[in-house]
């Protein structure tokens, strides 16, 4: 961003933390950077702008978002440049600020423009540039979120709001290929629903469910359709992708589904792949099919896709209780992700404009 214009106010921590950080060990967001921006809704507008010291918010115990769960969140990635470490490169952050405003329309909460979102995280990202790792297999995650903060029990759409950006260095996220369940029971959400949303209580709902799989030996869900459980939605918060004979098939999000979560991972790995030369299509796919696929050998591999995991290949799909086995030989989710991830750290040349260098 060449014209950064908006007041925002900065009060810089006396203390950095980051030469307590072990960057060779990198849990995933359990560390956080020294700073964060903030900015508050009232009286009808964005206010307040400000970067300052991560720390807790004051919050009153009828805040209204802790009880009705008005409450939203991005998740974004940022590299250090390979040609140029002096450089961040953010991947796709319009993509975020974009799908957050469709997050909180769904949930009646004002929209964030996007220059205070991309403003925000612009001067944030500066002021931390040293918390960004330059380890293997580490960035520095993002989380933008929004929040009501009306101190009223009232059931009804806040009046004030608080949006932040806090970062988090973060390692690899799952080390091996994964093993899912099928889910009949439970479901995530429903057609009319909030799935295409990042509300919060979305990610509530699906604790039980795969807490239960978890014990039953399982790293993810793969979630169906609400209605009939019959054809495959996610798998946790990744969308999935599954190969087969080649052609690469993949469930479709809004405008034809609401019941999925747009992935702005998603979007690059159709491109990416596309551009590799295979076939790509966004229809329905059933349990049926993924199963029958794996009986005849025509399923070469599936893979869950998120900005958390970039890419996550599955080993086992586990449905009414009979465990599939994939081919352990399959390779492309891995050439997939070491090609995807080099255009994300500037190794390759990004053609598509997809990184924001900060
Ligand atoms: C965030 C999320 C994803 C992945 O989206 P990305 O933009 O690729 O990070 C997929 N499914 C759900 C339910 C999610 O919350």
């Amino acid at each position: 961003m060449k014209d950064l214009k908006l007041n925002i106010r900065v009060e810089k921590a006396q203390n950095s933390r980051l030469s307590a950080v072990d960057f060779d060990n990198l849990a995933f967001g359990k560390t956080m950077s020294d700073h964060m921006f903030v900015a508050d809704y009232r009286d009808g507008e964005w206010q307040d702008l400000r970067i300052v010291p991560y720390d807790s918010f004051h919050l009153a115990p009828a805040t209204s978002s802790l009880h009705y769960g008005q409450s939203i969140f991005e998740g974004l990635k940022g590299f250090r440049n390979a040609q140029n470490p002096e450089e961040v490169l953010v991947f796709r952050p319009q993509e975020n600020a974009k799908r957050m405003n469709v997050s909180a329309e769904r949930i009646c909460m004002p929209t964030i423009p996007e220059e205070i979102f991309m403003e925000g995280l612009h001067r944030l990202l500066e002021i931390d540039r040293d918390w960004v790792p330059s380890t293997p297999d580490s960035s520095l995650y993002i989380r933008p979120f929004m929040f009501a903060t009306d101190e009223f029990l009232g059931m009804k759409p806040s009046d004030t709001y608080t949006f932040a950006i806090i970062t988090a260095p973060a390692g690899k996220y799952y080390s091996k290929a994964l093993r899912v369940k099928v889910e009949k029971e439970f479901s995530r959400t429903s057609p009319g629903g909030t799935g295409f949303a990042k509300v919060a209580g979305n990610y509530a709902a699906s604790l039980l469910p795969a807490k239960l799989a978890a014990q039953q030996g399982y790293d993810q869900l793969l979630w169906t359709d609400a209605k009939e459980h019959k054809y495959i939605e996610e798998s946790g918060t990744m969308n999935v992708m599954f190969d087969i004979d080649g052609t690469f098939v993949t469930a479709p999000t809004i405008p034809v589904e609401d019941t999925i979560l747009r992935s702005v991972t998603r979007l690059t790995v159709i491109e990416l792949i596309q551009d590799m030369g295979h076939k790509v299509e966004e229809r329905h796919i059933s349990v049926d099919e993924v199963i029958e696929a794996i009986k005849n050998g025509k399923l070469k591999g599936a893979f869950g896709i998120g900005t958390a995991v970039t890419i996550a290949p599955f080993a086992v799909i586990s449905n009414d209780g009979e465990d599939f086995d994939l081919p352990s030989d399959y390779t492309f989710s891995n050439e997939l992700k070491a090609k995807f991830q080099s255009i994300q750290k500037g190794e390759i040349e990004d053609t598509k404009g997809w990184t924001y260098k900060i």
